[in-house]
């Protein structure tokens, strides 16, 4: 008897999920704070115990400077040259990044160098937003012709304050009558401490044009590199970034990863924020298959269930850990979601307070919601769920079309996905109306409506859904006498 009384007192209905205990502490104007570390996920390999055993790996680099100096140029003939040198044969897809190689004294492992193409891009301000940078060295272009200006600049700033490692290059020096040495000087004026002046920063003149001095780049970025000693795991599980996704023909979605650390694998199970897959292929920027990709490569990834977003990091796992923590971070991103929610609530329900209390201190006696109604138009008020972001704004946009001075539609919120059990608070504390278009409610988010008497009106025809809207509305004008 008191095993079934103690099963009784601790069954499911009074486990608390980490959402639900959050509520309740909302509720009471607290801060909760969930702590993740007990909770599953994926998470980078550690740090290697002594990281100057570990192999080396290529440099990253990305070529950055002001519009029009030739970076586009310049990436093309050091591609080109890759091909040419057959590091891909026939037509190369875009994929964010290629590998140059260097020419290698005899004896010497082969040596790559690996160009982003991409500097531009959402990945990079994704990535330098979380604050990973991924570049080991910048290339910045000043061309000879023009000179320092605002782009320029910023790169330079940018490396100042990122401490990264920079090389200059001296673009168009095949153009008749440019002066490389103005140009280092008006680079030195800017605090640019070049090798020339007894500075750390080498500065090679280059035409993107002809190719001229393209070969002392690479020689120079490989120089440097090896003064940076970057080394990383070339087994293990991966860590990488995905510079570009998209659904290709054929392949569905894909996305090139470019590693940081680790060995990948078709087969391997990879999780990138909240999505997923399990390696199919993995083809470089030839469309040829790779059998392993290794720190430094950038590859393009099929067999991800849904496409991954650019910038993000690429984690390695188990197949069933790698569940658990889309599992994890999907109920993360949800409660995120609601605590937004939950303070726009509690905002409203403060403004609320705060009103309530002046009108108690000035003494007037008639409850708010009267005050609206003589003052203004009588209002339904709507928070509008619908399945896509577009039907969501179709309906708000219909909706809030219906009435006139005396009665209308004021949208309180609106928002994608099911019915929540704060669209329900939302709207009793708005006295308002719930509209699911196209999206279920949950059982136990009606029996809370139907408990605070919030109405809720579910449409999968906008055309039904505004005639319900507009007799709703008419319900709120006063009968003609
Ligand atoms: P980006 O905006 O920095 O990518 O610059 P682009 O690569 O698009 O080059 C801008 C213009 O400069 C184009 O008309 C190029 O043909 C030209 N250009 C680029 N590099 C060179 C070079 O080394 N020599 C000469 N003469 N023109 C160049």
């Amino acid at each position: 008897m008191a095993k079934a009384g103690m099963e009784e007192q601790s069954s499911y209905d009074h486990v608390l999920t980490a959402e639900y205990a959050s509520l309740i502490a909302m509720e009471f104007g607290r801060n909760p704070i969930v702590n993740d570390e007990a909770a599953f996920d994926i998470y980078p390999p550690t740090t290697h115990p002594d990281p100057s055993t570990l192999p080396l790996r290529p440099p990253i680099v990305t070529i950055m400077g002001h519009v029009d100096h030739g970076k586009t140029t310049l990436l093309d003939k050091l591609r080109s040259t890759s091909v040419a040198k057959g590091e891909a044969g026939g037509i190369t897809q875009h994929i964010g990044a290629f590998s140059v190689p260097v020419p290698a004294s005899s004896g010497e492992a082969p040596k790559t160098i690996t160009f982003l193409d991409t500097p531009g891009h959402a990945a990079f301000s994704a990535m330098r937003a979380r604050g990973a940078s991924v570049t080991d060295i910048v290339v910045l272009v000043v061309a000879a012709d023009d000179g320092i200006m605002p782009q320029t600049r910023e790169v330079l700033d940018l490396i100042q304050q990122e401490k990264i490692t920079a090389v200059v290059a001296i673009n168009k020096i095949d153009k008749p009558g440019v002066d490389i040495e103005k140009a280092q000087n008006a680079l030195l004026a800017e605090g640019v401490q070049l090798e020339a002046f007894g500075g750390d920063i080498p500065c090679v003149p280059v035409s993107g044009l002809t190719g001229k001095g393209l070969d002392d780049l690479v020689e120079t970025i490989s120089l440097i590199a090896e003064t940076q000693e970057l080394r990383a795991e070339r087994d293990g599980d991966i860590q990488g970034y995905v510079l570009e996704s998209k659904i290709r023909k054929g392949l569905g979605p894909v996305a090139t990863v470019l590693l940081l650390r680790g060995c990948l694998k078709p087969g391997a199970h990879v999780i990138c924020g909240t999505h997923h897959g399990k390696v199919r292929t993995m083809l470089d920027s030839s469309d040829k298959p790779v059998k392993a990709a290794y720190p430094g490569m950038a590859v393009t990834v099929t067999g991800w269930k849904s496409l991954p977003g650019a910038g993000d990091e690429v984690l390695q796992g188990a197949e069933a850990n790698v569940k658990k923590a889309i599992a994890n971070r999907e109920r993360k991103a949800d409660l995120e979601g609601t605590m937004e929610d939950l303070e726009a609530i509690n905002e409203q329900r403060r403004l609320e307070r705060d009103r309530r209390e002046a009108e108690e201190a000035s003494g007037a006696s008639v409850n708010n919601h009267q005050v609206e109604q003589e003052q203004g138009p009588k209002e339904l008020r709507l928070v509008v769920k619908g399945d896509v972001s577009g039907s969501v704004e179709a309906v708000v946009d219909a909706l809030q079309c219906i009435g006139n001075k005396e009665a209308c539609v004021k949208i309180i919120s609106s928002g994608v996905g099911d019915v929540t059990e704060s669209d329900v608070f939302r709207a009793q504390v708005a006295q308002g109306t719930i509209v699911a278009f196209t999206v279920s409610t949950p059982r136990s988010v009606e029996v809370l409506a139907k408990q605070h008497s919030v109405p809720l009106i579910s449409s999968k025809v906008i055309y039904s859904l505004i005639d319900d809207i507009r007799s709703h509305v008419i319900q709120l004008l006063a009968p003609i006498t």
